[in-house]
């Protein structure tokens, strides 16, 4: 199994990056997790768009979905260029019926609905799912291949029921958008420690931070994240290759 971070921002991407997403392959097989902002551009130095085999989306929040409107004209016009490519499913839960409808576009991509207590086979990939804490309704994602697992928090607040789901995965994705000083100010998101704690009581093999804020220096919150998880910790690198 191979992760590689596409983008590492909350909310907006910052001048030629994009928000936090992840392209996660297998045996060929190519699953994008999350299609926010800047995320086809990025994606494009990996593989061509038309190798994208299934998209996963964790929440309806912009900076999650910004690009699947790009994603479905890209599949559209390659079909009016006489290359059409297989329908391309996006996972979404349907808690947001208007959100999920519009995964579905013109016989080019096709919404299929996930649900927390309901496992999926996508590809290679066995995903399962957990519901975060935050403003609507958004799903972590563990994705298993043999004896391997990677969880991706998607957005959350911190969820005991979280640590139960992240319980020894070899590789943690945790959003890590508050510093410390905000923890409990800003609503549906992680600080640095409360990560790091995440990723501790989890018992995970390594834990990479993303989901980061724009202000301030963001070695803080990888400082904040250390002093609480004693295992192989970093802020998420765009374009790193993660092997399991
Ligand atoms: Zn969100």
């Amino acid at each position: 199994m191979k992760i590689i971070p596409l983008g590492i921002w909350g909310g907006y991407p910052k001048a030629n990056s994009a928000t936090s997403s992840f392209l996660i392959e297998h045996d060929g097989f190519h699953c994008l997790v999350d299609c926010g902002s800047g995320v086809l551009a990025a994606l494009q130095n990996h593989i061509t768009l038309e190798q994208l085999d299934a998209v996963m989306i964790s929440h309806y929040h912009a900076d999650h979905i910004a690009d699947i409107g790009s994603l479905q004209y890209s599949r559209l016009i390659q079909y009016y260029l006489g290359q059409p490519s297989p329908v391309l499913p996006i996972y979404g839960h349907a808690q947001d019926e208007e959100q999920f409808s519009k995964l579905t576009y013109k016989e080019q991509t096709r919404g299929v609905e996930i649900s927390e207590d309901q496992s999926v086979q996508i590809g290679p990939f066995t995903v399962t799912f957990c519901p975060t804490v935050h403003p609507v309704y958004c799903l972590a994602m563990k994705f298993t291949v043999a004896d391997k697992s990677v969880v991706f928090t998607a957005d959350t607040e911190w969820s005991d029921q979280l640590v139960s789901f992240t319980q020894q995965t070899n590789l943690l994705f945790s959003e890590a958008n508050l510093y410390e000083e905000h923890i409990g100010k800003s609503p549906g998101h992680l600080g640095g420690s409360q990560a790091g704690k995440l990723a501790h009581d989890a018992r995970v093999g390594q834990l990479v931070l993303t989901h980061l804020p724009h202000h301030g220096n963001i070695q803080d919150i990888l400082y904040a994240a250390k002093t609480v998880f004693s295992g192989p910790t970093e802020l998420a690198e765009v374009g790193k290759l993660y092997t399991l």
